[in-house]
């Protein structure tokens, strides 16, 4: 089965790396797919859980927006952060939770009110790839 490399980058250094056979994305304009030979393109990404498919198994990594570039035979994913399903902090990521749905409830601007929603989102996407890996 052809595959393609799959590297996933943030500033503080590579998170994943690996030959795949396809990768699954949540990018701004709904899910993609990406198999190899896929045209050459940059998509921005959702926060969302990246699928890496190989071998019949599925690998998650937690992506917090940023880009995917395809180029051939070669993804590469640029994001603020990002963490492989087993680097996730599962009791830190379900505090996050809590800590952003009590801002949501009280009273605030509209600033804090949309970073509050942004962790939410961060949070629940760390749970969501924690728990089904
Ligand atoms: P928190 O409030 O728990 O810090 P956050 O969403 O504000 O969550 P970020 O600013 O997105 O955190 O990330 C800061 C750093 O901490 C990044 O390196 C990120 O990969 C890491 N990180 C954040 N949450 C977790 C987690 N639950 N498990 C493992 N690493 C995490």
């Amino acid at each position: 089965m052809k595959t393609l490399k799959v590297s996933v980058v943030t500033p503080d250094g590579p998170v994943y790396e690996s030959d795949v056979e396809m990768v699954v994305a949540r990018a701004q304009s709904g899910e993609l797919g990406v198999l190899p030979g896929h045209i050459p393109m940059v998509a921005p990404l959702q926060i969302g859980g990246v699928r890496m498919k190989k071998d019949g198994k599925t690998e998650q990594v937690a992506v917090n927006g940023g880009f995917l570039e395809v180029r051939p035979d070669k993804v590469t994913i640029l994001a603020q952060t990002a963490e492989a399903a087993e680097q996730i902090d599962l009791t830190r990521a379900e505090e996050a939770k809590k800590r952003a749905e009590q801002r949501l409830q009280s009273k605030q601007d509209d600033v804090d009110y949309r970073r509050a929603e942004l962790a939410l989102q961060r949070a629940i996407n760390r749970i969501n790839v924690a728990k089904r890996g």
